[in-house]
């Protein structure tokens, strides 16, 4: 390393002296490698507190008699600029390595072919209800949907339910913990069905009214095969002026004949539910066998035989629920139906287990892409 000599020896050989601190200034110079030990040799010979030519004002010009001074000071200055330029040259060169290897790094190249990112694929239950809820915008249904965390007047009391249904039953509803405060008709739960949203569009919209209203809903089911803690419901609505059943069985065998092919047949069960009178089960002639009950020779297994598959509910709007939103029950009639998504799903892609919907396996999701 450098260091600047005492005053005497330059003055004994000046030009000896100003090349020997040229020569180390270079020496130095081509060891530097990196910005860090750049920085150091720029402080080192430039630095404004204790740099060499720092030291070389105070060693030297300061130092020399005055009548010597003034060449002390022109020799000073004529190298000054020498070694501010050395510093920055060292910087150039460092930096122009680095970049070039960056820019070596970065290198792209425009030829490659492009990464393929995998396309995603609506969900075979989405997809599902998409198709039913097509149906029925064709019919000229508007599509409305709910929250799901309803309150038990929309869940229960407004569709008739009596206090002691035993629909209300804890075994089927999961209910909002810490609630035992607020009256009853307040208490929040998940919505065990759509149908809430009928009485939400029915207190909106005044008749004629025609709306299919598709979404999630929980009950308190222990998941297997057929049942699951989380499914989907597709429910519709129609009231206007001298509805009947016959223009409920017309729509659904028209809805079902647009899902399972214009092949099959529909048929009317009576049964129950609290906010419709009356009520029917709809069953389809069944899809794997044709309606005959029997599959290559054997009694077919998908409808045990029987020749029809039980889908789903529906029937006449009862009409004291039109007492809950205000519709006059002696001026308007309507029906209403609901059915299961997984349900359907299940039948149109012969799928044997509800729970592969909801594991997320990719192997089974990509069938339906
Ligand atoms: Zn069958």
């Amino acid at each position: 390393m450098y260091s600047v000599p005492q005053f005497e020896e330059y003055r004994s050989d000046p030009l000896h002296a100003l090349e020997n601190l040229l020569n180390a200034q270079a020496a130095e110079a081509a060891k530097v490698r990196t910005e860090t030990e750049w920085k150091e040799f720029r402080d080192r010979w430039l630095g404004r507190k204790n740099g060499i030519v720092t030291q070389l004002n105070q060693l030297w010009l300061k130092a020399a008699p005055p009548h010597y001074k003034p060449t002390v000071g022109e020799n000073l200055n004529a190298i000054k600029p020498q070694i501010e330029r050395l510093v920055e040259e060292t910087l150039n060169r460092i930096q122009g390595g680095a970049s070039t290897a960056r820019l070596a790094a970065e290198r792209v190249d425009v030829t490659l072919p492009g990464i393929r990112r995998p396309l995603g694929a609506e969900h075979p239950v989405i997809k599902t209800m998409n198709e039913m809820v097509g149906v029925f915008r064709n019919l000229g249904y508007s599509v409305e949907e709910g929250p799901e965390i309803e309150t038990d007047y929309y869940n229960f009391e407004a569709l008739n339910f009596p206090p002691n249904h035993p629909a209300r039953d804890t075994q089927d509803t999961l209910f909002i913990a810490g609630q035992e405060s607020k009256p009853q008709r307040d208490r929040l739960l998940l919505r065990t069905h759509t149908s809430p949203v009928q009485i939400r569009s029915m207190e909106k919209m005044k008749p004629p009214l025609r709306v299919v209203c598709p979404g999630k809903v929980h009950r308190n089911d222990a998941p297997d095969a057929t049942h699951s803690p989380i499914f989907h419901q597709v429910e519709g609505l129609a009231v206007d002026t001298n509805i009947t059943f016959c223009d409920l069985k017309g729509t659904l065998d028209h809805a079902m004949k647009a899902l399972f092919g214009s092949s099959v047949k529909t048929r009317f069960y009576p049964s129950f539910f609290p906010f419709t009178e009356p009520s029917a089960d709809v069953q389809i002639s069944c899809i794997f066998c044709g309606g005959t009950g029997t599959r290559d020779g054997a009694p077919c297994r998908n409808c045990k035989a029987s020749g029809w598959i039980e889908l789903l509910g529906c029937g006449m709007v009862d009409p004291n629920v039109y007492g809950f939103v205000d519709y006059d029950p002696a001026k308007v009639s309507g029906f209403a139906f609901g059915m299961g998504v997984e349900r359907i799903a299940i039948l149109k892609y012969g799928v044997d287990d509800i729970q592969l919907f909801f594991n997320g396996d990719v192997r089974f999701l990509e069938q339906f892409a």
